[in-house]
């Protein structure tokens, strides 16, 4: 009997003052860029919404000293292969509250978003995909990307039937329209620029793989003309993903175009992911006569197998080629990769996927590598630069207002952080391995890492849709 009287009146004097939060974030370094706001604040949370930012005390029912510590908007990643329960925890992990399936998409909506809702870690979502419905019209006996039939033209039946369940895609709540012309290589120019029309007619965006990279033309000069040039006769908006993969040396001359085009009123954005190597499966049409060319002037010895971490040689990139299955690719320079990072317009995302362990170490470590590589150690960007690549950029592409910022009626997807040990771990030979330093991760107001180490038991991640 003794407590109940003091706990009453502290709930009473809570609710008087409109206090009753349910977590509170005490003394943190509040970091928004969508305000540039960078100072000490009390953050209240209550339910799944932000609903109090104040330079004095806050009372809630679980107050987190935050100390010495970046409290930043949840990072979201706008291409994200991995969408399962192994790979959502490394996301928590690297601080990313939002994991979007953007460049592949999937088809059909309904079901995958119904396979992941109240189960998820984080918050999760796709666009509908060009890749996946034309595997589909065309019965093409591949996984995530096509293996045989889908890499070939397509009927004009065929044609009709992608461009169907494309459009269907979007009826049913998809984010946009992801593309991997890559792929495709055969998808004719007209076939591609009748999918900027639908994204235009939706007023959404075009996520796009382009059709070809490097400096051997055909390459990422030509490719990056046909998306821009789509864009501006139907007047879809236009995100490029990981163009430092696509662009090589010539990334400078790609990222002046975009550049160009955005201030002639162009809605183009792209995105890149902080490491000198690529990847992607073997079997597919990247690795087609003259692909060493395509990418840069690199050799087999530049292939490293995601399975063992073996280098390849003529015989093994024979024969895995058979057989199929991821590859890293070695042939980004690290100063295009430091060129791109610190270019304000440039989103980081991903592109990451682990399957029981095994992948590109981007799937485990994009943020926390751009936070301590690319920030602390090497003053590429500033903190709040680099965190406005990861938060506030990607939602306003999306169109969401609520996501990517610390603001009163925001979602409560927050990022907690020590700046000063924020680093990543994934290796190219053990790429399953957690970031440190992210500290403490809401997911729509849940706790689902503490004091560093997971919440078991918890999945507040939400279907994110249009
Ligand atoms: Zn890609």
């Amino acid at each position: 009997m003794r407590n109940i009287i003091p706990i009453c009146l502290y709930l009473l004097c809570g609710i008087a003052n409109g206090q009753d939060f349910d977590v509170v974030l005490a003394h943190g370094r509040l970091m928004d860029p969508a305000s540039s706001l960078d100072a000490i604040r009390y953050v209240g949370i209550r339910g799944t919404k932000i609903e109090a930012i104040s330079e004095s005390p806050l009372a809630g029912r679980m107050v987190l000293d935050v100390a010495g510590l970046v409290v930043a908007p949840g990072f979201i990643d706008l291409h994200s292969h991995g969408q399962t329960p192994e790979n959502y925890r490394f996301k928590a992990k690297d601080g990313v509250t939002t994991a979007l399936e953007m460049e592949v998409g999937v088809s059909p909506v309904p079901e995958w978003y119904r396979a992941r809702e109240g189960r998820a870690l984080i918050n999760f979502g796709a666009s509908a995909g060009h890749l996946p419905a034309r595997m589909a019209a065309m019965h093409d006996s591949g996984g995530l990307l096509p293996r045989d039939a889908a890499k070939g033209p397509a009927t004009p039946q065929q044609r009709r039937e992608t461009y169907e369940l494309v459009r269907r895609g979007l009826d049913d709540g998809a984010l946009g329209i992801g593309m991997g012309i890559a792929y495709v290589p055969l998808a004719t120019r007209a076939e591609i620029l009748d999918l900027f029309r639908l994204a235009a007619g939706r007023k959404t965006a075009v996520y796009v793989h382009m059709r070809n990279g490097g400096p051997v033309e055909p390459g990422v000069i030509d490719a990056l003309q046909e998306v821009i040039a789509d864009a501006a006769v139907t007047g879809a908006s236009l995100h490029v993903v990981h163009i430092t993969s696509m662009g090589l040396r010539e990334t400078g001359l790609c990222l002046d175009m975009i550049r160009g085009a955005r201030s002639r009123g162009l809605d183009v954005t792209t995105e890149m992911y902080p490491y000198t190597a690529g990847m992607t499966d073997i079997g597919s049409a990247i690795f087609d006569e003259g692909w060493q060319g395509r990418q840069g002037g690199i050799g087999f010895g530049d292939l490293q197998w995601a399975l063992t971490g073996e280098r390849l040689t003529a015989e093994t990139f024979a024969r895995y080629r058979r057989q199929g299955g991821m590859v890293a690719i070695h042939s980004i320079p690290e100063e295009v990769v430091r060129l791109a990072i610190a270019d304000p317009m440039v989103m980081i995302a991903s592109d990451g996927i682990l399957e029981q362990g095994k992948g590109h170490p981007r799937a485990a470590g994009t943020y926390a590598r751009v936070l301590g590589r690319y920030v602390r150690e090497q003053n590429a960007l500033t903190l709040m630069d680099a965190l406005r690549k990861m938060t506030v950029m990607p939602a306003d592409r999306l169109g969401m207002p609520d996501k990517g910022r610390i603001a009163v009626g925001a979602d409560a997807d927050i990022t907690v952080f020590d700046p000063a040990r924020v680093i990543d771990r994934a290796t190219f030979e053990n790429p399953a391995q957690y970031s440190e330093g992210i500290q403490y991760v809401l997911v729509n107001g849940t706790l689902v890492v503490k004091s560093g180490e997971f919440v078991e038991g918890v999945a507040p991640g939400l279907p994110v849709r249009r």
